[in-house]
């Protein structure tokens, strides 16, 4: 029996789809702003999202699932406050708003791809949706959950009894905090936007009921959802801090528009610390895939890392606890591969138990600690047998591990501070159209012993 924490209900409850007949499972996870590189905190709630898409499966059933991609600038709080997030970055980085989205959704894809974490069923652009979302404006508007001031329409969560039951002892604080930066317009200090008036100066915008607009932040994901899974369906997940604010306004607007909330379970990942922090620009530890690699870190080292700690606590991220999962993911290759071609027999009950405890594991909320330490048994088991193997190669459809790789390509060669600097110095040269320069960079790194080419995803080294 598969079991899930419903962040809604605070239980773990017993998962029955709504689409039983079929075996189909719906569901919807808010995606990246890609305004910025994902850093590795980002990646732990997609490393989230893959192995419970790889549970679910594992257990039978068919997945519809959706992730979206915010394309379209939202406000750097999540309360309808400060700069726009892409005109902020396309600003600074000297590029056109579309080439900000664009280098940043090439980018994510391509990190979670390095992560082995699959594509869901429908990638969805918010600016392929806005339409989709004024509709679902207007339908709030009309069933009264909404009105109009100078600035756009807003949510009217007077009207919904209801408002806070997701994040429920929150909301008191939230009141209080809000209250402090009222907007006056706002009939109550929680109301948020759905749809804003775009000023002059605002780029994205489009032409809609209301004259040039551009959408709130949290419209999109309650468009996108019905458009694709209807108004309810299985599984909602995001990290911790959509709780309070995002999540809880997607099922306001739903309620609004379709009088129901739009998904059965509610699920939420914990956050990654750094050294026990936060993760912040100021303290130079935002650290993305790319900065692991540089250190001659496999990303799925980093996966493996994420399965030391369960989903709903914190983790903390410490070189020194990556690099020892970095050898423990090798060792672990290793003994996995010396069960390849073992010819002694293993009882067949002995396998299924640990199918049955492995599956226990996963089943109870996915309790990845727990299944890695039967994979670790299952691979130390000192009669060597193919069964063995293709059962952990069984398991590696949901850990995705690629536990069967042989020794050679498992460690990226480190590169020297001084390739990486070069590197460096060439992508913002790329980046400022200084192609002198760049060539001049491509030339030194040649000295150093490497051919650099550029590809969609960036800079791409050989060793001559
Ligand atoms: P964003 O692109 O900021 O909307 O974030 C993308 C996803 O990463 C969201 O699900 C966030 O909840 C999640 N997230 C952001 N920071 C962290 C972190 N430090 N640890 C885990 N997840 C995070
Ligand atoms: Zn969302």
């Amino acid at each position: 029996m598969l079991k899930l924490y419903n962040t809604l209900t605070k239980k773990k409850e017993e998962f029955i789809p709504i689409d039983k007949k079929n075996n189909v499972v719906t569901l919807y996870t808010c995606g990246p702003t890609v305004y910025n590189y994902a850093h590795i905190g980002n990646m732990r709630a997609y490393i989230f999202m893959d192995t419970l898409r790889k549970v679910l499966k594992y257990n039978g059933y068919k997945l519809n699932h959706v992730l979206n991609v915010t394309d379209v600038g939202h406000l750097v709080s999540d309360a309808d406050e400060g700069e726009d997030k892409m005109s902020k970055s396309a600003k600074e980085q000297h590029k056109s708003v579309y080439e900000i989205a664009k280098l940043y959704t090439d980018a994510f894809f391509n990190d979670i791809h390095k992560l082995n974490i699959s594509d869901p069923e429908h990638i969805a652009k918010a600016t392929d949706h806005i339409k989709d979302m004024e509709n679902y404006v207007k339908k709030i508007l009309e069933n009264g959950y909404a009105y109009e001031t100078s600035k756009g329409i807003y949510f009217d969560t007077s009207k919904l009894p209801s408002y806070g039951e997701l994040s429920k002892v929150d909301i008191e604080n939230q009141k209080a905090g809000a209250r402090v930066d009222v907007d006056m317009e706002k009939k109550n200090p929680l109301d948020f936007a759905l749809w804003i008036k775009a000023p002059k100066e605002h780029i994205m915008k489009w032409d809609s009921f209301l004259g040039l607009c551009y959408p709130g932040w949290h419209i999109e994901c309650s468009a996108m959802s019905k458009k694709y899974l209807g108004e309810k369906f299985d599984i909602h997940t995001g990290g911790v801090d959509h709780i309070p604010i995002h999540h809880e306004n997607e099922i306001a607007q739903s309620k609004g528009a379709t009088g129901k909330n739009p998904a059965n379970i509610w699920m939420h990942v914990e956050f990654l610390l750094i050294n026990n922090g936060k993760m912040s620009k100021s303290l130079h530890n935002v650290y993305t895939l790319d900065d692991l690699e540089k250190k001659g870190i496999e990303p799925l080292a980093y996966r493996y890392f994420t399965y030391t700690s369960h989903y709903r606590n914190k983790l903390n991220f410490t070189w020194d606890g990556m690099e020892s999962c970095r050898v423990s993911l090798d060792r672990l290759r290793e003994l996995t591969l010396s069960h390849k071609n073992g010819s002694n027999d293993v009882d067949d009950a002995i396998v299924n138990e640990f199918r049955t405890r492995f599956l226990d594991a996963i089943n109870d909320d996915l309790n990845m600690p727990v299944a890695i330490s039967i994979v670790w048994e299952l691979a130390k088991y000192d009669v060597k047998s193919n069964k063995i193997f293709n059962l952990i190669k069984e398991f590696d459809d949901i850990l995705s591990l690629d536990l069967d790789r042989e020794k050679e390509n498992n460690r990226c060669e480190v590169l020297s501070d001084e390739v990486n600097q070069i590197l460096e110095e060439r992508k913002k040269a790329r980046e400022k159209k200084d192609y002198a320069l760049s060539d001049v960079l491509r030339d030194k790194l040649k000295e150093e012993g490497y051919i650099v080419k550029d590809t969609k995803d960036g800079q791409e080294i050989e060793k001559v």
